[in-house]
């Protein structure tokens, strides 16, 4: 069994604290302690020599990627179901200094009226959903237009004139994307930005992975420890439960929501880097209006048996009200006799207190809005936007682990 050591490194906490840090002086302030914040501030602290002060605004480290155990022992993510995935060796082999790996290939079922599906939908799903001459004349066809081993984005498989084609189309559209991608996004996958769809293509294979990545699997002690280790630094103080909007403010020169042109730590001027890994509207106190989120509820469940469904994850794509539900001892691999579950509730974002904006929307319209506040902070030298919600990016872990070692090589 694998044993999770959890607590490794007690933080510092709440306003007092950060008063004293910021009073110690920093070199470099960075808000927010997910993978943006924790990989830059590592990268400030061993590569550049400087004192770093991260700021983080909830009770704990790992930004989104936080895992714990709960009242029943079982290593349960806290915001959702996070799997390391990457084709890129700078981003893995960066990670690999602070965890080892459990090797862990992540399966999704779609539950189509009872029936298991593999997804992305491939050649093993249609052979669950048709009769077999027909499934071998759509398997052929589909490898006669695309070649064996394609990813297919749905929206393009629409397209597609072959009647065979449309038909199949015409089912996974229905029975995979639509109600999945209303509960998600609260719009058909038409009207949503091409990219998120495409991110799960139909397969022209019988590979049943999610991902096809090069390096996948998970910490094999958790994400948490993996924080623990990367901002364990004596460079890094970490100060939590601490919005850093009560210590970072701005200046600007011109008119009411003009460009600032000076940045102000515990109201003194700060020339220091600061990195902002949490969302620009919120910094810039909503001046333009709140930029659209998709906001998440989790509901969890511990039940007294060894598994409750055959893989990590089984996304309900033509009913329920939750998207999808992640059984956290298949991603883990804890050997236990009893398991917990978590049910996914998207919902749109309103900015009540205690809601986490963690979709971006991407699409042309909510671009332009998010670069009007980005324009705010362009005139500031040592103001850098990173991560997924600074940035307003649908990102894996990743690119941004990847992300913050490119800005960590410009500063
Ligand atoms: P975050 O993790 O959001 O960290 C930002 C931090 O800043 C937060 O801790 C926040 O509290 C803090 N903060 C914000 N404002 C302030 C403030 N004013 N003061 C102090 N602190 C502040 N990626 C994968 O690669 N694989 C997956 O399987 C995967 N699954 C996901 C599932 C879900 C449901 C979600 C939402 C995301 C998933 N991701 C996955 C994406 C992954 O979570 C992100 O890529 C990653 O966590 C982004 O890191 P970040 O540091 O940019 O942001
Ligand atoms: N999607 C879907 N049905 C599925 C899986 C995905 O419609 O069974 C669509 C949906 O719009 C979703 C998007 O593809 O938001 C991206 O899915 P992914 O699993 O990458 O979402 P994430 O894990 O980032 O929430």
């Amino acid at each position: 069994m694998t044993e999770f050591e959890f607590g490794v490194q007690h933080y510092a906490s709440g306003n007092l604290a950060a008063e004293s840090a910021l009073a110690a002086g920093a070199d470099a302030l960075v808000v927010g302690a997910g993978f943006a914040g924790a990989v830059m501030a590592r990268e400030l602290a061993e590569r550049k020599n400087q004192k770093v002060l991260v700021l983080e605004q909830r009770a704990h480290v790992g930004g989104n990627a936080y895992d714990t155990l709960d009242k029943a022992g079982v290593l349960i993510h806290a915001y959702g179901p996070h799997i390391f995935h990457t084709n890129s060796q700078r981003a893995y082999e960066y990670l690999s200094r602070f965890t080892e790996w459990r090797d862990y290939q992540h399966e999704v079922l779609a539950n189509i009226h009872g029936v298991y599906t593999p997804v992305p939908f491939n050649f093993n799903s249609i052979e669950q959903h048709y009769e077999p001459a027909k499934a071998a004349a759509l398997i052929e066809q589909l490898e006669e237009s695309f070649g064996l081993d394609t990813k297919v984005p749905i929206i393009e498989l629409r397209k597609h004139s072959n009647p065979l084609l449309a038909e199949l189309a015409d089912f996974v559209y229905e029975n995979v994307f639509l109600h999945y991608t209303l509960k998600q996004w609260g719009q058909k996958p038409e009207d949503i930005d091409p990219s998120v769809t495409a991110r799960v293509p139909v397969y022209t294979g019988r590979d049943n992975r999610y991902f096809t990545d090069t390096w996948q699997g998970m910490p094999l002690q958790g994400y948490t420890p993996l924080f623990d280790k990367m901002l364990h630094h004596e460079n890094i103080t970490v100060v939590l439960d601490v919005d850093a909007r009560e210590f970072l403010t701005f200046e600007a020169s011109g008119q009411q929501n003009s460009a600032f042109s000076q940045i102000l730590l515990a109201g003194k001027p700060f020339a220091g880097n600061v990195i902002y890994t949490g969302p620009l509207d919120a910094l810039a106190n909503t001046a333009f209006g709140l930029l659209p989120y998709r906001s998440l509820d989790f509901a969890y469940k511990t039940l007294p048996q060894k598994h409750f469904q055959p893989v990590g994850t089984v996304n309900y794509t033509v009913s329920e009200d939750y998207t999808r539900i992640t059984e956290f001892t298949w991603l883990t691999g804890q050997d236990l006799e009893l398991t917990t579950i978590m049910e996914e509730y998207p919902l749109a974002f309103d900015g009540s207190p205690g809601q986490v904006p963690y979709y971006a929307i991407p699409g042309p319209e909510n671009q332009t809005a998010y670069e009007r506040y980005l324009a705010l902070f362009n005139a500031l030298p040592n103001f850098h936007a990173l991560g997924r919600l600074a940035e307003y990016r649908y990102f894996n872990m990743d690119q941004i682990v990847e992300r913050a070692l490119e800005l960590a090589d410009r500063i």
